[in-house]
Parts: C-alpha cells; sequence; structure tokens
C-alpha cells in the first residue's frame, strides 16, 4: 500500500494520513520521514521537529501548541495540544475582504411548484401543523390513515407529513428566546415544499394558540382566497370519541389534498434553489474532500443567482474573523458578531464554550478539537461573499449566500433550515449517520471512499474519491450540483428518501420550560 498523506496549506506543520486502515509505525511516508508511531487513517503526522509550546498548523493556523516536544514522524493527536483561546469578538476585521461577486452561470433550471409567495417547492407535500406536543400520537394515527386511504386518490402529492415538535406547552412562553421555537414552527409550516396549504391541529387549552402559532396575515395563500386559518380542535365539543377526532382531520386534509393534488411541475431557473448545507459525524477528511467540494458547488449555486445557507455556529466560531471579513458589509458583519456573541452567552449560561462542541467520534476520526473541526467546516462556504445573516428561525428573504446562525445539532440546525425556507439539503459526513428530513430531500456527501462503500445505499455522493486520486474538488462539485437539479426535479431520489429516514423536527427553545 502506497503511504497517502495531505498537506492542506504549505504553512502546515502537520499532515493527513489518508490510506484506509492508516500506516504503521517504521513507515516511510515522505522523503527522509519515517512514521514513530502508528498512526490511524485521518490522523495527523509531525512533518518536522515541533518544540513545545510552538503552533501546531493546519489550514495554516495553529490548531493547538504542543504541549511538548513532538519529534518529526510522531502521530500527532490531541492529547499533545493546548487548544487557542476563542478569538475576541472586538476588533475584528469588518468587511475588509469581501469578494467580488462570482460571474454569473447561466442556463441552469429545474422542474418545480411555484407558491403564491414566490417561493418554489421541490416536492409536493402535505403538512399537519401541531400547536402542541399533546396531539402527536392523534397526528400521527391521521397521517397513517391519509397515506392508507387518501394518498392513492392524488397522485400527484408527494406525501403527507405531520409536524411533530416537543413545544407548545408547559413553557415560558413570553421569556426571552421563546420567540425562537415560536417563529420557527410557523415558518416550517410555511416551507416552500408545502405549497402554502396551512392546516393545524390544535389540543385547545395549550400556550401556543393557533392565532398566536399563526397570525392573521402569515399565510399568503389564504390572504388572497380570504380563507381564515384551517384549525381542527381536539377539545372542540363537538367530536365525541377518539375516531370523531381522526374523521376532522381526515375531512380537512382531503380539502387540501385536492389543492395540492392540481399542482404540476413547471420549468423554473436554478435560482430558485434555496439550499442549506451542514455537516455531521465529522473527521479529518471532512475539510479535504466533502466539505470543499460542496463549497465548490456552493459558489456554482451562488453564481446562479440561487440561495445557499451555511450554518453551525460553534462549528464556526473560531472562523469568525474569517467571516467578518468575506461579509459584503459592515452591517452584515456585525450581525455575524451579534450571532456569535449572542451564542457565546447562550453556552455561558451552561458554564461551558464551543469546545464542549466535538464529540467522542470526530476525535476518533482525527479531529483534535473544535478549531482543526472549524476549518474544515468553514470550507463548506465557498467564497462568495456573505450576503445576509439569519437569527435562528428566521426566513431567509435573500438570494446568494447566507449564514443562517443555528446550533450544530444535525436535526436542530436541519429544522431551522427548513424554517428558513431550504428546498434542498446537503449533508456531509465522514464517520457516517443515516440523516434524513420529511419535508426536505437531503443529499448526503461521504468525505471517505470506505463509508460510501460500506454504506452504499445510505450515501448519495462519495467525495472521498478526491483523497484516492480519483476525482478533483472541481469535478465532485460539479457531479454534487448536477446531482442537485436532478433531485429538485423529483427526477431523482436521494436515498434518505427511498428508504423514508425522517429524523424528528427538534426546535430550538433556548428559553425556560415550566
Ligand atoms: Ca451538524
Amino acid at each position: 500500500m502506497k503511504p497517502l498523506i495531505i498537506q492542506i496549506n504549505p504553512q502546515d506543520n502537520v499532515a493527513i494520513i489518508a490510506n484506509d486502515g492508516g500506516l504503521l509505525a517504521g513507515t516511510e511516508v515522505g522523503v527522509g520521514l519515517i512514521l514513530r508511531d502508528s498512526v490511524p487513517q485521518g490522523h495527523k503526522v509531525a512533518l518536522v521537529d515541533i518544540p513545545s509550546d510552538a503552533p501546531v498548523l493546519r489550514y495554516g493556523i495553529p490548531i493547538g501548541y504542543a504541549l511538548k516536544e513532538i519529534p518529526a514522524g510522531s502521530w500527532v493527536h490531541e492529547r499533545l495540544l493546548k487548544m487557542p483561546a476563542a478569538r475576541d469578538l472586538d476588533n475584528l476585521p469588518m468587511a475588509t475582504v469581501t469578494p467580488n461577486p462570482l460571474p454569473p452561470l447561466e442556463g441552469y433550471s429545474f422542474e418545480g411548484y411555484r407558491n403564491a409567495d414566490g417561493s418554489v417547492g421541490t416536492r409536493n407535500l402535505l403538512a399537519i401543523t401541531t400547536t402542541v406536543q399533546c396531539v402527536a400520537g392523534v397526528v400521527d394515527l391521521a397521517v397513517h390513515r391519509i397515506k392508507q386511504e387518501l394518498l392513492p386518490q392524488f397522485p400527484h402529492v408527494d406525501d403527507v407529513v405531520g409536524l411533530e415538535h416537543a413545544y407548545g406547552c408547559g413553557v415560558a412562553i413570553d421569556a426571552e428566546g421563546a420567540e425562537i421555537p415560536i417563529r420557527t414552527l410557523r415558518n416550517i409550516s410555511l416551507n416552500p415544499n408545502f405549497g402554502g396549504e396551512v392546516m393545524v391541529v390544535s389540543l385547545g387549552c395549550e400556550k401556543l394558540q393557533p392565532e398566536r402559532l399563526m397570525p392573521a396575515g402569515s399565510i399568503p395563500i389564504n390572504d388572497q382566497r380570504g380563507e381564515a386559518l384551517d384549525v381542527v380542535c381536539l377539545q372542540n365539543e363537538a367530536h365525541v370519541g377518539f375516531m370523531s377526532m381522526l374523521a376532522s382531520i381526515v375531512e380537512q386534509a382531503r380539502q387540501h389534498l385536492e389543492r395540492l393534488n392540481k399542482r404540476r411541475r413547471e420549468t423554473v431557473p436554478a435560482s430558485e434553489l434555496v439550499v442549506g448545507v451542514q455537516c455531521g459525524g465529522s473527521d479529518a477528511f471532512s475539510g479535504l474532500t466533502a466539505n470543499p467540494a460542496v463549497g465548490f458547488c456552493s459558489d456554482l449555486l451562488v453564481r446562479t443567482g440561487a440561495s445557499v445557507m451555511f450554518s453551525e455556529v460553534t462549528e464556526v466560531r473560531d472562523a469568525i474573523d474569517q467571516l467578518t471579513a468575506r461579509a459584503v458589509n459592515s452591517q452584515v458583519a456585525q450581525a455575524i458578531v451579534d450571532q456569535m456573541a449572542w451564542y457565546d452567552s447562550y453556552l455561558a449560561r451552561g458554564r461551558v464554550d464551543r469546545s464542549a462542541n466535538t464529540t467522542p467520534g470526530n476525535k476518533r476520526g482525527g479531529l483534535s478539537n473544535i478549531v482543526e473541526k472549524a476549518m474544515g467546516s468553514i470550507v463548506k462556504s465557498g467564497t462568495a461573499p456573505i450576503q445576509a445573516v439569519l437569527a435562528p428561525g428566521e426566513r431567509l428573504k435573500q438570494k446568494g449566500l447566507t449564514f443562517a446562525a443555528t446550533p450544530a445539532s444535525d436535526f436542530i440546525c436541519g429544522t431551522l433550515q427548513v424554517a428558513a425556507g431550504m428546498n434542498l439539503h446537503i449533508f456531509t459526513t465522514g464517520r457516517g449517520t443515516p440523516y434524513g428530513l420529511a419535508p426536505v430531500p437531503v443529499v448526503k456527501v461521504a468525505t471517505r471512499t470506505d463509508l460510501a462503500r460500506r454504506w452504499h445505499d445510505l450515501i448519495d455522493i462519495n467525495a472521498g474519491r478526491i483523497a484516492d486520486g480519483q476525482k478533483s474538488i472541481d469535478e465532485v462539485g460539479w457531479e454534487l450540483f448536477h446531482y442537485l437539479l436532478d433531485v429538485a426535479s423529483g427526477r431523482k431520489k436521494t436515498y434518505a428518501e427511498q428508504w423514508k429516514l425522517h429524523n424528528a423536527l427538534v426546535l430550538f427553545n433556548p428559553a425556560p420550560v415550566t
């Protein structure tokens, strides 16, 4: 087996061992460089002697400082590194290196569903919104019946989705931060893939009353038709027995399904794509293969005029100076700082910081700490100027690249990106996760060929071919771009869709529960 090591930046004093299974001590990995230790795949080897206290450089920046002298050829793992402190939020470079707008990329389109509010869906789904967890069991059974009894009559509707969640009652609904789960839920109901057909199932006595969740004027399609909010209330006196509740939900669903079933796909420009990117189960290859390919694809999307969101505050916190510098103007740079400052104080309430992010799997995969993870994570955002910033649960209004501030938690980030209005989701993974979402197609990109081979019916795109030397970052980026257009058009289904692998919607509620 030919030793394969990858150095990202010429300044780096470490490189990654790329071979499957790692390499044994004594292996010559470069001219005069012999491994002193056995090094697992994805882990770092010292290219030169690194003195005690000297910076360990990856991506050209210090990911840590040597706790003792590290001789060339050593395995550089997290126990040898002292993590740098988080960058202060004062005196950051604000919109100092804003890149020029990328050259337009024209002539790309997909087949999508146009909505009354101007957004475009990639799927035609009936969503049933719930105000409170109390109704979840009833809605679950109702959805099951709708799928069995009604859906076959409406062949142009792809599926029925119950929007179950843990919020709605037993919560301090007027506390600071409570607006986040409420607007998240509201904006999820308005996701482009639901066609503007909002129906709500409520218990009756809950704190989150239907009118508070969906105030008058929040549903564009209802305004056009002069319709009131469609609510099935389980405590309504008209309901006698459980079957009566189910019958009400099924009957209301029929009306929405009839309208959804009349919709047809039409050719729309690629600029109507709203793509959320995130990673989960990252390893040291994430920043070498999958994330750079996604970053290349993100630039292609921005060039078509599409919207791209990147997120995960704790995974970009250590690259804050790169983000503020790339902002389109100082207001956007300040909005990035404000979101980071809010999150710093949120974490401080639990007496932790961004270093609480990394998982045992990240470390086994070769990521020593959050700084190293962040430098690999941020490349998903490509090179475009950052046009806008969203607070958690807000809906996107802007084309181009947006920083949507969310936790890095896969399901919470995905839920907030659904609320922001994404109609396609790109998810990169190194360790592997079967992640999927019911409202939006999820395209999974593997960082390593070994994972793509073992999870051949879960991973959609194998970016590990970049580390294998078979494909370039650009080639995988283009492949992903074309695949996205096929998935958006319904010509292809992702593995998560084929298997109906759907993670729960998980609302971000920083406010107290009662
Ligand atoms: Ca994540």
